[in-house]
């Protein structure tokens, strides 16, 4: 899995190009920072898949840099590699207790950091492939659906679109309270558990060509499409 976006995070220009350098002669995209403050701001914006990043760093280290942006959801995917100087083994140690996946002591050979970015990258497809194995559970859900009643379909369709509660409930003309049963009964006819569970679902029902035809009167996924 080439292509993948490497945030690299040191503070010395040589060192840093170097890096770039190799990264990018074996495909992976890269972007540079020299700060944490700065990695940080580009990590918000471009997601990278892994952050290489120096530990003694000026303004905030490598650590604070890593505590912060594990705190932002949307990196919750991303791997951490830590550089360090040999004299800050354990402080490396002490990087993977809090999580990072992998540390490079200076100097590091060129193989060295291109096998550590092609694990990350391993372990990050297969998680993917787990995704998928979910986009199919969430396919096998999508046939209870004619298990659904009529106002039951118009409740899910209204999550669909991005609708809340209280927005639903003033939109059919009923309580909150009742379209709260309707949640929790159609998450139960689903099968669906978990937080947002129900909400995940209706999204990528939207997004989601139908599979069948209705076959007789109940209302099939095709129903939701068409709003
Ligand atoms: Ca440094």
């Amino acid at each position: 899995m080439n292509n993948g976006l490497i945030l690299l995070i040191e503070d010395e220009a040589a060192l840093r190009k170097n890096i770039a350098e190799i990264i990018e002669h074996y495909g992976f995209r890269v972007m540079s920072a020299s700060t944490g403050e700065e990695g940080i701001k580009l990590a918000e914006e471009f997601i990278p898949d892994i952050i290489i990043s120096d530990i003694m760093l000026p303004g905030i280290d490598g650590f604070e840099m890593f505590g912060r942006v594990k705190q932002l959801p949307q990196l919750k995917r991303t791997a951490f590699i830590f550089l360090t100087a040999k004299s800050t083994r354990s402080d490396a140690r002490a990087g993977m207790n809090m999580g990072a996946d992998d540390y490079l002591t200076k100097p590091f050979t060129k193989e060295e950091l291109i096998n550590s970015v092609r694990t990350r990258f391993e372990k990050l497809s297969k998680l993917n492939e787990h995704q998928l194995e979910n986009n199919e559970l969430i396919d096998a859900t999508s046939n209870n659906l004619s298990s659904l009643t009529k106002t039951e379909h118009k409740v899910l369709n209204e999550i669909s679109e991005g609708r809340t509660t209280p927005q639903i409930a003033q939109k059919l003309f009923v309580s909150k309270k009742t379209i709260e049963n309707h949640r929790v009964n159609i998450s139960r006819k689903l099968d669906l558990s978990g937080p947002n569970s129900l909400i995940k679902f209706a999204l990528r029902l939207k997004t989601r060509k139908p599979s069948r035809s209705p076959s007789d009167d109940t209302i099939s996924s095709s129903s939701i499409q068409k709003k």
